[in-house]
């Protein structure tokens, strides 16, 4: 789908939050960046997202593709809702900002409020929703556009563990339906075990990747519980620490 080829980005600070990253993107991939805070995921994502340009490498779309709006989908650790907006329309927003009438983005819209589980709360506004809700209408919204590609910034960083864990198992189930490819950057070591098949490890500033190691786990709740998942965070886990020393 893309390559990223020993992409380099130095602020006009001077801060160099990446050097040399490569990493190649295959149509499907669930693949996670794990690194410590301000190890440069953010700004890595950025790049793919092109809301950001490169200082060094190159980042290419197969093909030559270049995506469309739409094409890629982009979730915040903040859900980042308009707080006047109900669910609806704040849903409706990217497809909006495209030109359809609420008639015509009516059916998607239902569809993809039917998919994260919130048929019921359309005319809901972000203050009466909980954060694991408001965080579901933030991936919809980001999904409406049926995205190739759907980024993740942290978006459960913020959510306490047993609704983070349940949105976890919900995007499993999301990406195994929808056959997007998803890249979800975390600083946790369990959250990367759990979901990607593709754990890509980032060293300290400036934000290298160090090693990357692949699972072979069944993308599934019951993953939790099986001795291997302890297996697969126990050998990132070591991983992480050489990438650190
Ligand atoms: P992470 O996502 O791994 O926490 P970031 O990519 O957000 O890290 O940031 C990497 C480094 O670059 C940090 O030191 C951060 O302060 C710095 N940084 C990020 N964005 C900017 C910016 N727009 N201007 C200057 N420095 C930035």
């Amino acid at each position: 789908m893309l390559t990223i080829a020993t992409v380099g980005r130095r602020f006009p600070s001077g801060t160099e939050a990446l050097r040399d990253a490569s990493l190649r993107l295959q149509t499907g991939d669930f693949v996670a960046l794990l690194g410590p805070s301000g190890c440069g995921k953010s700004t890595l994502l950025r790049l793919i997202a092109g809301l950001d340009q490169p200082d060094s490498g190159t980042i290419t779309w197969d093909a030559g593709h270049k995506p469309q709006p739409g094409e890629i989908g982009y979730v915040f650790q903040d859900a980042t809702l308009l707080p006047w907006a109900t669910t609806e329309e704040n849903v409706f927003l990217p497809l909006r900002l495209r030109g359809l009438t609420r008639t015509q983005a009516q059916r998607d819209i239902a569809a993809v409020l039917a998919r994260v589980g919130l048929t019921g709360f359309e005319s809901a506004r972000p203050q009466q929703l909980s954060g694991g809700m408001r965080m579901r209408v933030s991936i919809a919204r980001a999904l409406v556009t049926k995205p190739k590609l759907l980024l993740m910034d942290e978006p459960f960083a913020a959510l306490d563990e047993f609704t983070r864990h349940k949105l976890q198992a919900d995007l499993l189930a999301l990406w195994r339906d929808l056959g997007c490819t998803v890249v979800f950057v975390t600083h946790s070591i369990y959250e990367a075990a759990f979901l990607a098949r593709r754990i890509v490890l980032m060293t300290p500033r400036p934000g290298r990747i160090a090693r990357e190691i692949q699972s072979s786990l069944a993308p599934s709740p019951e993953t939790r519980l099986d001795p291997a998942y302890a297996t697969l965070v126990a050998d990132i886990s070591k991983a992480m620490e050489a990438a650190l020393a």
